[in-house]
């Protein structure tokens, strides 16, 4: 039987990637739900390809998809809207798998639908996990969801961890001889950049990646290195270790995508030519695997394979987020929000390049944080840090 697939976020970067893999396998995958908040054109070209049974956009575009649907033919796909449309497909009870690709805090609600509905649910939608941690986490044990990440990295921990690392004890320290993650970075476009330079870098420079093509959040936050520190944080709570156990390795090929490091002295790596379709694949076919067009690595044309500790003062935000999820409760969602309404700024110009990690602690400071025991309370710490993260954009950018 072929499993039914919900892409949260089909237009975007990780929608794209995992409609090529559903294509290359349509005999063992079908799409029965895509998203999208803009670019209608194509989420109909997705729609034509694919045949799903429900597209999801905001209540605003309703009308028009309806329009361009009907003029392809496609007036039988339900057109569904806004977050509950989202947490409708995503929970739907004749899915199997939910590809949470939608980007930032939006995917939050519908990632946590999925889990709850005991879904397998595979995530690259981090800042969702990096808001609700234990309760996301929690929920997948309460109702039996498979979480399995797609974030490269994390999909690289996951494959040299002990396959029996997740029937283990939750408590925050690494086990089955696991004693240390280290988590790669490429290091981003401005690796080699002098502090003075990064003062003035575009948006446009910023959202050029040496090794990823990818959207523009990530691609800022891959600049920043605050997608480094999303990443310490989702890594905290998909393998249940405090911070201290994760080391952040700047290895600027992202040859590597990162290692695991055992008691008796063994390091595991897990390679591969950069491209999210390996771990999407992983994901989508684990504890299978299947094909994808990824080419093999040729190892004779990767002579060299560099590692560098970060620089903290040219790129602050790493420490920013180790800080929070060391603090805990509220905090990673506050870090979250700031830094979705500083990227936001400073893609529209409004700021430079240095002062999003600025924005972020600024607004960390600004916001006592609270514990983090229901979703309310990360909901409320989320608004709330936008609208000082906002207030500080206006007054820096005036
Ligand atoms: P993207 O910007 O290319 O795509 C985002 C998708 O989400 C689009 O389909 C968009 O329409 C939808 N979306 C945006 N705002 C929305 C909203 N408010 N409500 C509903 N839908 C909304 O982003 P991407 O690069 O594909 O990244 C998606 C997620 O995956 C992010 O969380 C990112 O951190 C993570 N991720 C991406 C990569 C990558 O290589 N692109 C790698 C690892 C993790
Ligand atoms: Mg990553």
């Amino acid at each position: 039987m072929s499993q039914s697939v919900c892409i949260l976020g089909a237009t975007g970067s990780i929608g794209q990637s995992t409609l090529k893999i559903l294509a290359q396998h349509s005999q063992e995958y079908s799409v029965f739900a895509v998203t999208a908040q803009s670019r209608l054109a194509e989420l109909v070209e997705i729609c034509k390809q694919y045949r799903p049974r429900f597209a999801v956009v905001p209540s605003s575009k309703v009308d028009e998809l309806r329009q361009l649907l009907v003029a392809e033919q496609l007036a039988d796909i339900e057109i569904l809207a806004d977050e509950a449309g989202l947490i409708a497909v995503a929970s739907h009870s004749d899915v199997d798998v939910v590809m949470a690709a939608i980007v930032g805090a939006a995917g939050l609600l519908p990632t946590l639908a999925a889990v709850k509905a005991g879904k397998r649910v595979l995530l690259a939608n981090k800042e969702a996990l990096v808001m609700s941690g234990d309760i996301m986490m929690q929920a997948a044990l309460d109702h039996h969801a498979t979480l399995l990440p797609v974030d490269s990295e994390h999909n690289a921990i996951f494959q040299c961890l002990p396959q029996n690392y997740f029937q283990a004890e939750r408590n925050g320290q690494p086990k089955l001889g696991v004693s240390n993650i280290l988590l790669t970075a490429s290091g981003g476009p401005f690796l080699n950049h002098s502090l003075e330079q990064l003062h003035s870098v575009t948006p446009a420079q910023a959202c050029k990646h040496p090794n990823w093509s990818m959207g523009q959040k990530i691609s800022v936050d891959s600049a920043t290195l605050m997608n480094k520190g999303l990443e310490l944080i989702e890594a905290c709570h998909l393998f249940s270790i405090e911070e201290h156990f994760v080391t952040v390795v700047v290895h600027p090929q992202s040859i590597i995508h990162s290692m695991v490091q055992y008691v008796d002295g063994s390091t595991l790596a897990q390679m591969g030519n950069p491209d999210m379709c390996t771990p999407i694949a992983h994901a989508l076919a684990w504890p299978e695997r299947i094909q994808t067009h990824v080419p093999a690595l040729n190892v004779f044309t990767h002579s060299q394979l560099n590692f560098v500790e970060p620089d903290t003062t040219r790129f602050p935000a790493l420490q920013l987020a180790r800080q929070a999820m060391k603090v805990g409760g509220t905090t990673p969602a506050i870090l979250n929000a700031a830094n979705e309404i500083a990227v936001d700024a400073f893609l529209k110009q409004k700021i430079g390049f240095m002062q999003i990690p600025a924005i972020v602690e600024q607004t960390l400071n600004q916001l006592a944080h609270q514990a983090a025991n229901n979703l309310d309370v990360i909901l409320q710490a989320d608004a709330e840090a936008r609208a000082i993260a906002q207030q500080l954009v206006t007054n820096k950018g005036s």
